[in-house]
């Protein structure tokens, strides 16, 4: 037998088995499935095609589903949610359109927004007055939404988009964690301070950070139940500061909404005296980053890597590459994980979360959600590598994953 015959054999018996193990590409599984639904009117089919490309991150593909559910159907109140589109006196429009729009006319009539609705000016001023009182602070606006109170903004406007956001926020979550955590359901509207100044922000929770800081914070607090956000005018020349603030906003939102759910909703993994922080920040990061901030909204996509965030982490991410250690992330507790070296903590366990849930179609996204809601014995290799792979083998697919699709997406 020459070596080429059994080269030949060799192929022609290993190509089935290997074809067989693949899972098919999310691209080409969208097309199967929208090739299905192509005559379907109905909404919930699409929705769920919606469902299934933010879950791939096919960020057009997921705003072609939703249009499909409208079409289908032009009243449906979620698919249109989704899209960000509100009820305009005859028709489904942008949101942003439609709250500029409404306050004009508003602003007409002498009414101010607060809570949850236009009221008389001087009706606002006492409502103001009292939650400044109560909040410890000088919040100018207040919007009520069915999950939240947020307190503050530069603008009504932004505290509308981003009040918005939430709402989207938590419904993404509840999709993307469905079947890994029983929800509860909330006990009462999470408070969000939305500070205009970083200052203030840093004044109220009492950080002396020694130092001037640019960018955006946030920080969840499981003790007092409120979610800060402050933010500074670090945006670059050239850019629209408005477009950057809210988009900026929305991420670091994002990011501490998944802390705020985490807490409040999925409590039995939170609560674990085994949770791992890299899951933790990881997960919010990868909120912040990779999901939301990316199916935010039609025409915005694209603003989401501006600023320099993107930038400062695949220069972090290139330098974690060089030695993608599973094992030590994996055995990393709370204090090491932000002590020395945490940026760069935070870069791999967002650069991990990510593989995991998206890598090759999907293969490892079972296991490691498996992984998750088996939370209060997450705190050994083998319990990762029983659930999920061995570590031998996912760091490589982990470098080439990170070389291929992440480093040249930020
Ligand atoms: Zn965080």
């Amino acid at each position: 037998m020459t070596r080429f015959t059994l080269a030949l054999i060799l192929s022609i018996l290993l190509a089935p088995l290997a074809g067989a193990a693949e899972l098919p590409d999310p691209a080409a599984e969208y097309a199967a499935r929208a090739a299905k639904l192509a005559e379907s009117k109905d909404p919930k089919a699409w929705l769920k095609l919606a469902d299934f490309a933010e879950e791939k991150l096919l960020w057009e593909k997921r705003l072609e589903s939703l249009k499909k559910a409208v079409e289908a159907s032009p009243e449906n109140a979620e698919a249109h949610a989704r899209l960000d589109e509100r009820k305009g006196k005859d028709a489904w429009v942008p949101a942003e359109e439609a709250d500029a729009h409404e306050a004009e006319e508003m602003q007409a009539k002498g009414l101010v927004y607060y809570g949850a609705k236009w009221i008389p000016a001087k009706e606002a001023a006492a409502l103001r007055e009292a939650d400044r009182k109560a909040c410890g602070w000088n919040c100018e606006v207040r919007i009520d939404t069915p999950h939240f109170v947020l307190y503050g903004g530069r603008t009504l406007a932004l505290a509308r988009r981003l009040a918005a956001l939430l709402e989207n926020d938590l419904a993404a979550y509840q999709r993307f964690y469905k079947g890994v955590w029983t929800p509860q359901p909330l006990a009462k509207p999470i408070k969000v301070y939305l500070f205009g100044d970083l200052d203030t922000y840093l004044k109220k929770l009492k950080i002396d950070l020694g130092q001037p800081v640019t960018g955006f914070t946030g920080l969840y607090s499981a003790v007092t139940k409120v979610c800060y956000l402050g933010f500074a005018s670090d945006y670059k020349p050239g850019l629209d500061p408005d477009a950057y603030i809210e988009e900026q906003t929305a991420r670091v939102a994002a990011h501490e909404m998944v802390h705020a759910f985490d807490d409040l909703i999925s409590r039995a993994y939170t609560a674990s005296p085994n949770r791992l922080d890299w899951v933790l920040e990881g997960r919010a990061d990868h909120f912040g980053l990779s999901v939301l901030g990316r199916q935010v909204l039609p025409g915005h996509a694209q603003l989401l890597v501006v600023g320099g965030s993107s930038e400062d982490t695949a220069a972090v991410l290139k330098k974690v590459l060089s030695a993608p250690a599973l094992a030590d992330l994996l055995a990393m507790n709370t204090a090491r994980f932000n002590g020395a070296g945490v940026r760069e903590h935070y870069v791999t366990a967002w650069a991990w979360t990510h593989f995991l849930f998206h890598a090759e179609g999907g293969k490892y996204a079972a296991g490691f959600r498996k992984f998750l809601s088996g939370c209060p014995k997450q705190d050994s290799a083998a319990e990762f590598e029983k659930a999920v792979g061995r570590i031998s083998v996912l760091e490589p697919a982990f470098k080439a994953y990170a070389e291929n699709v992440l480093l040249p997406s930020l």
